[in-house]
C-alpha cells in the first residue's frame, strides 16, 4: 500500500504552529517514513497537489488569497485539520475584528502614521485584499479535526498526527482516493 499523502498549509498565522511542528525533532524522521510530504511551507512545492490524505492548516482566514487556498485544500484533501488556535478560533489573527472595517485600520497604519510612505499595500496590489472580518477555518470550509493550542506543543502535534494516520490507514484512505 502506498503511503498517505501529507500536507501542511500556512494561512493567516505567525508560523509558530509550524515552528512547533519542527520541534518534534527526531519524530520527524519517523513521520518521513510513514507519509509522503507532498506540500508544506517547509518543502519547495508551489501548487497544492491533488489527492492529499491529510492536510494541517495553520492560521485563520484573513484575506481573499486565504479563502482561495482554503477551498483548494478542501477540494484536494480527504482530511483537513485546523492546526492551532488561529485556525480553530481566529485567536491572534482575529484581534483586528473588534476594530471594525479593515480599511479604517489600513488608513490608520499606512496613511496616518508619520513614519510610513503613506501607501496602503492592499490598494497598491502588493498584498491581497483583507476580508471584512478574520474567520476561523470552519467558517470557510468544512473541517474534520481540530488541534487547539497557541501553538499546540510538539507532543500534541505528534499525538494528533498519529491519530489521524491510524484513522486514515484504518479506512484505507489512500486506496479509496485513487480509485475515486
Ligand atoms: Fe501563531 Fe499561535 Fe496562531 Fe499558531 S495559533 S499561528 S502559534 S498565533
Amino acid at each position: 500500500m502506498s503511503k498517505p499523502r501529507f500536507a501542511s498549509v500556512w494561512l493567516g498565522g505567525c508560523s509558530g504552529c509550524h515552528m512547533s511542528f519542527l520541534d518534534m525533532d527526531e519524530w520527524l524522521f519517523e513521520l518521513a517514513e510513514l507519509v509522503d510530504v507532498v506540500y508544506s511551507p517547509i518543502v519547495d512545492v508551489k501548487e497544492f497537489p491533488e489527492n492529499v490524505d491529510i492536510t494541517l492548516v495553520e492560521g485563520a482566514v484573513a484575506n481573499e488569497d486565504n479563502v482561495e487556498v482554503a477551498r483548494i485544500v478542501r477540494e484536494h484533501s480527504r482530511v483537513v485539520a485546523a492546526f492551532g488556535d488561529c485556525a480553530v478560533s481566529t485567536n491572534v489573527t482575529g484581534m483586528r475584528n473588534p476594530l471594525g472595517d479593515p480599511s479604517t485600520i489600513l488608513e490608520r497604519v499606512y496613511v496616518d502614521s508619520p513614519d510610513r510612505d503613506q501607501v496602503i499595500p492592499e490598494a497598491a496590489g502588493i498584498v491581497p485584499p483583507l476580508l471584512p472580518k478574520v474567520l476561523p477555518l470552519h467558517k470557510v470550509i468544512s473541517v474534520d479535526f481540530y488541534m487547539p493550542g497557541c501553538p499546540p506543543s510538539a507532543a500534541e502535534i505528534q499525538r494528533a498526527i498519529e491519530t489521524l494516520l491510524s484513522d486514515d490507514l484504518r479506512h484505507g484512505v489512500t486506496e479509496d482516493i485513487r480509485r475515486g
